[in-house]
């Protein structure tokens, strides 16, 4: 795919290929628009990689930031490798390779962070290499990273749902909530919402659903998930179909699996009065907009979910876990009801208003 098929107004700003045949390196880094400071995205190692790919990971990033009032642009980077084929030391070998390429923009244009088969690990070697602390975030916590594992993006998504059910006048205490999936984001927000009061009343993960009406515990949840590995061991409750969890009759709704899980097939099934989107691209956007014509509230994606990212600022700035918790807090909330008051008063989408925010941060700043 040539440049001129999709740069636009936006960017991307720079394309970067590298190479280093001694070591056996190719590596991918697009900057999208960093009109908002360095352009921040992770490193995704994969076969398949390629500068299309790298760039549209790179432009939702853009929006992600702009909208999160982070001090970042998008950016993204690839290295085209299979993981699976290669030894851990041939990897960071690669890694550390990929991190000397970059040394003439990274950390000055470019913050990395990890991505698909890249982890704290991997951003030890690259920051190591590249001599600066603030060439990647994600590191491990004695570098200064903050865990991935303090739950950062389901904090966000969790600030989100808050926000959305005052919209609306919902009372969270009590609010029949459903979940898909109980990994770091569907675990951590599933446990927040709880102890505000929220009733868990559905929970799915890739190995089935339950549904108690009364409400599921979460500790119990979470401890019967780690001893049998799937959430559909909870007793008492009923064994539904994994579909049958955006059936349901609930106040909150939300994803926070994998991709395309409302579509032309289910929407007209969809009851929920709000959904919060934790996972990317749980509704591809033609679906969702069928979504808000029926009504519900939808809280977009990139607004939900930037908790992760938020977090990576607060890494980047030399923040800790305390400041963490309360930044995702602050930047969820106000920029979740930016968006929904914009939505509201123009008449238009929680997502057309998101793009319309983002947008105007980022003109303002290009001036
Ligand atoms: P994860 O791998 O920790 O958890 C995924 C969960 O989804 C698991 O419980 C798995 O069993 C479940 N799942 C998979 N297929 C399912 C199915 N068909 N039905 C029900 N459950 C299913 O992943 P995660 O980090 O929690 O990410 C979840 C989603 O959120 C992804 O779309 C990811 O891109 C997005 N996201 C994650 C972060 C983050 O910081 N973790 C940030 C932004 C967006």
């Amino acid at each position: 795919m040539e440049l001129q098929h999709f740069a636009d107004e936006w960017g991307p700003e720079k394309v970067i290929e590298t190479y280093d045949s001694k070591i056996g390196m190719k590596g991918i880094l697009v900057i999208d628009n960093t009109a908002l400071g360095p352009g921040k995205g992770g490193i995704r190692m994969a076969p398949w990689v390629d500068v299309f790919e790298v760039f549209k990971l790179a432009r939702t990033m853009t929006w992600k930031c702009a909208l999160a009032e982070l001090p970042f642009g998008g950016a993204k980077s690839g290295i085209i490798a299979d993981p699976s084929k290669i030894s851990k030391e041939k990897k960071l070998e690669i890694v550390r390779a990929f991190s000397r390429s970059l040394k003439p923009v990274c950390p000055s244009m470019y913050v990395a962070a990890p991505d698909m088969a890249t982890g704290e690990v991997e951003m030890e070697a690259f920051a190591k290499e590249n001599g600066s602390m603030q060439a990647c975030t994600g590191k491990p916590k004695e570098m200064g990273g903050i865990p991935h594992e303090l739950g950062s993006t389901g904090f966000g998504v969790y600030n989100s749902a808050l926000v959305a059910a005052e919209h609306i006048g919902l009372k969270i205490n009590g609010a029949s909530v459903a979940v898909q999936g109980f990994g770091n984001v569907g675990s951590f927000v599933s446990k927040f919402i709880t102890e505000k009061g929220a009733k868990l009343v559905c929970v799915s993960d890739s190995d089935g659903c339950i549904y108690n009406e009364d409400g599921l515990d979460f500790e119990k949840l979470n401890q019967i998930k780690n001893e049998t590995g799937s959430v559909k061991n909870y007793k008492p409750g009923k064994i539904l179909n994994n579909e049958r969890l955006f059936e349901l009759k609930l106040d909150i709704l939300i994803p926070a699996a994998i991709p395309d899980v409302i579509t032309n097939k289910n929407v007209d099934k969809v009851k929920s009065k709000i959904i919060v989107e934790g996972a990317n691209i749980p509704i591809a956007p033609e679906v969702e907009r069928i979504v808000y014509k029926k009504n519900i509230l939808v809280v977009p994606d990139f607004v939900a979910n930037a908790g992760g990212v938020i977090s990576s600022y607060v890494e980047y700035i030399g923040g800790n876990e305390k400041d963490m918790f309360k930044i995702v807090e602050d930047k969820i909330r106000r920029n979740t009801k930016i968006v929904l008051d914009r939505a509201e008063e123009k008449k238009m989408s929680p997502r057309e208003a998101a793009m319309e925010i983002a947008k105007e941060r980022i003109k303002n700043a290009m001036k």
